[in-house]
């Protein structure tokens, strides 16, 4: 079978790898000049590649029993141990964020690229593809005007273009129309893993300070989601796993009427009420907070709850004062940032689309759709790269078999 690999990403690369059998001729596409340019910048260059709690809970998409399906089809562990087999050990750290033992992007990338040789795929890079119809039982690709060939056929297509986040690194989401003349459903892309425009207040006062937090995002007095990390107060709002990983939620919403929650107690969970209980009398509000923050925070959590400046009692009302006041802070939300500030966009194809076992489109047949074409969101910390990676090896392990059977 002759097989295109539309985009040399992180899921593109993967079904290349796993088509590639006797039998199959696979070519792989890309408007850039060398494979796996974001790959390089994911993780600060690191490349944080999976993550130990990777589960079909783990991920925002449409389907849940899709997800579900898709994970045992390949379930997370197979995926870690194929990239040992492809050459690239990896460690993780104690919160579970898997990385290569290189620690380089660089290595990562350079280590495919001689897979896919090893194996055969051609690589067609500097090469962008600007259409994609049926054709002659199978499909037409088209390339701009100064290529040499203008059109192409292949029996099976893999569209792993990306979406639309960190268009400089070659994902601009131009092939959507295309999938919705061949009568795919797009829902809109917004971006997603991206820092929230606040309007900050009092809480200007925090710049440069990182925290973790507990956060959720309201619209009016409905709760769309929640997470817990890291953030970091900016000029503009806030940065961080903390308020990237619920970021789709506010893009898809618009920005009307949405607030975000903070709880700074959460990661001290019960310990941070009961010690407040347990220091009455014995501490002033400072230095009961001095243990669990720093002081410049501290001193403004103070007067955020109401103290002044004079020396605070350090009693039941103040203890229960304080601490509902850290558990409820509400600022308004007044944006997401673009699609160049974003890690990932959400929205695309529904999974429910592809079949989970596959990514064979139900409505087109041969056609492939992989990684982030599809609308599924995952949170920071590797599980955006391993639903690439697996979505990618599924397609291409099923066109492998496809070819073993003709
Ligand atoms: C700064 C940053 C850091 C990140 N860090 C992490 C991380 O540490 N861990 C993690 O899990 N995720 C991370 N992500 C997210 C992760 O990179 C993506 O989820 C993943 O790259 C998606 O893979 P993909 O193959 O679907 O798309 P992409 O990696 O975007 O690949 C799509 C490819 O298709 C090509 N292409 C598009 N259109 C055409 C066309 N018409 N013709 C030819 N080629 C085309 C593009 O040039 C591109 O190379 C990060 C993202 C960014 C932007």
């Amino acid at each position: 079978m002759e097989i295109a690999v539309i985009g040399a990403g992180a899921s593109g690369i993967f079904a290349a790898l796993a088509a590639a059998r006797p039998g199959n001729r696979v070519t792989l596409y890309d408007h850039n000049a060398e494979i796996g340019k974001k790959l390089l910048v994911t993780g600060s260059s690191r490349c944080n590649i999976s993550n130990a709690l990777v589960g079909a809970e783990s991920y925002t998409c449409a389907d849940e029993g899709w997800i579900r399906v898709f994970f045992q089809a390949y379930p997370p562990e197979r995926l870690r141990n194929l990239l040992n087999t492809l050459g690239i050990p990896i460690y993780n750290t104690a919160d579970g964020w898997y990385y290569p033992l290189s620690n380089s992007a660089q290595s990562v990338v350079e280590i495919l690229k001689a897979d896919l040789h090893a194996v055969g795929v051609e690589l067609a890079l500097s090469t962008q593809v600007v259409d994609l119809r049926r054709a002659e039982g199978g499909f037409a690709l088209r390339f701009p005007s100064g290529e040499p060939a203008r059109e192409r056929f292949f029996d099976k297509v893999v569209l792993a273009a990306g979406g639309k986040a960190y268009p400089a690194l070659g994902s601009r989401g131009e092939l959507f129309p295309c999938l919705s003349r061949l009568g795919h459903s797009v829902v809109p892309l917004v971006p997603a893993l991206g820092p929230l425009s606040l309007s900050l207040g009092k809480f200007q006062a925090l710049q440069g300070l990182r925290f973790d937090v507990g956060t959720a995002v309201y619209a009016g007095s409905q709760r769309l989601g929640s997470s817990f990390g890291n953030v970091i107060f900016t000029a503009k709002g806030l940065n961080g796993p903390g308020v990237m990983n619920i970021s789709h939620l506010a893009a898809r919403q618009g920005a009307e009427n949405l607030r975000l929650e903070l709880d700074f107690s959460e990661a001290f969970g019960s310990a941070f009420s009961e010690s407040a209980l347990k220091h009455i009398g014995s501490t002033d509000p400072q230095n009961f907070l001095n243990r669990f923050f720093s002081p410049k925070a501290s001193r403004f959590f103070l007067e955020y709850a109401g103290y002044g400046k004079e020396k605070a009692q350090w009693d039941k009302s103040a203890a229960q004062r304080l601490t509902a006041a850290l558990r409820h802070v509400s600022l308004p939300i007044l944006g997401t940032r673009s699609f160049d500030e974003s890690q990932l966009s959400a929205g695309g194809v529904p999974v429910s689309e592809v079949r989970p076992d596959t990514c064979e489109s139900t409505r087109v047949p041969g056609l492939y759709l992989v990684g982030e074409t599809l609308d599924v969101v995952g949170p920071c910390g590797g599980y955006n790269l391993h639903f690439a990676f697996t979505s990618g090896t599924l397609a291409g392990s099923h066109l492998a078999e496809l070819a073993g059977g003709l």
